[in-house]
C-alpha cells in the first residue's frame, strides 16, 4: 500500500484541530468543521494511514508528532520490489550482439538480461556495452553477447521481497540503471523480473500522489 504524503486543505485543518485539541473524537472534529462524520471519514483514514494521526477506541484521535522525514522513511519501508517490478527482457548467451541490439530496440528497454541454456542468469547487457562493441571493427552478427556482457558472479541482483529503498541504494552504489529480480534455485538464479530507475521514479511519484 502506498501512502499519500501531500495533504489537502481540509486534511491540514484536521491536523491543526487534533494538534491543539487531541485526543479528540471524530464527532468533535466534524462539529468544529461543520461537516458530517461521514464526510470526514476518508480524510481521517488517510491521516491515520500516513502516520500523522493515531486513533484509540473511545479516546479519539491524537497527533503522533512525527516529522515529514520520519513519515517518509516509514512509508518507504513499506515499498517492495514485487509491487513495482517490470517484466524482464531476456536473451540467450549465444545470440549475437547484432540480435541483442535489435531486441533492445524492439522491446524498448535499456538493459537486457542474458541467460544460459538452462534459462539461468548468466549476465547483463547495457546500452553502453552494446555501443562499445559496435565501435570496433567486429562483425556484430557473429560476435556472441557472452563475450561482451557483464557476467556472473558480478551481476547485482535483487529478490521480489526486497525493499525498494535497498534496491535504490544498490543502483546508486554500483552506478547501474537496472537489475534483475531473481529466484534462486539449487543451480543458479532464475530471472523473474526487472527493476530500473524508472520503476523507482514511479514509486517515488506514487508516494506523493494518492494511488
Ligand atoms: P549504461 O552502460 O548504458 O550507462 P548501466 O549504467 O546500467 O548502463 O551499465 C553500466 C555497466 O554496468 C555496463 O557495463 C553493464 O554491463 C553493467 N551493469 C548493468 N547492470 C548491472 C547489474 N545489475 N549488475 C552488474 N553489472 C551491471
Amino acid at each position: 500500500m502506498v501512502i499519500k504524503i501531500e495533504l489537502n486543505k481540509r486534511q491540514e485543518l484536521i491536523l491543526q484541530i487534533v494538534k491543539e485539541n487531541g485526543p479528540i473524537t471524530g464527532e468533535h472534529i466534524a462539529d468544529r468543521l461543520n461537516l458530517t462524520r461521514a464526510t470526514l471519514r476518508p480524510d481521517l483514514a488517510i491521516l491515520t494511514m500516513a502516520g500523522y494521526l493515531d486513533a484509540r477506541p473511545r479516546v479519539g484521535y491524537f497527533y503522533t508528532g512525527k516529522s515529514g522525514t520520519q513519515l517518509l522513511t516509514e512509508n518507504l519501508q513499506k515499498l517492495y520490489v514485487k509491487d513495482y517490478q517490470s517484466i524482464p527482457v531476456v536473451v540467450n548467451d549465444s545470440v549475437s550482439v547484432y540480435d541483442a541490439i535489435v531486441t533492445m530496440f524492439l522491446e524498448d528497454v535499456g538493459t537486457l538480461f542474458v541467460v544460459d541454456h538452462s534459462s539461468l542468469l548468466a549476465g547483463v547487457l547495457s546500452r553502453k556495452d552494446l555501443l562499445r562493441a559496435s565501435i570496433g571493427n567486429q562483425d556484430l552478427s557473429t560476435l556472441p553477447v557472452n563475450i561482451i556482457m557483464t557476467r556472473m558472479p558480478n551481476v547485482t541482483m535483487c529478490q521480489k521481497d526486497d525493499l525498494l529503498i535497498d534496491v535504490a541504494q544498490k543502483l546508486i552504489e554500483k552506478q547501474i540503471d537496472a537489475m534483475p529480480v531473481v529466484k534462486p534455485n539449487e543451480n543458479g538464479y532464475e530471472v523473474t523480473g526487472r527493476i530500473t530507475k524508472t520503476n523507482l521514479t514511479k514509486a517515488f511519484l506514487a508516494l506523493a500522489k494518492d494511488d
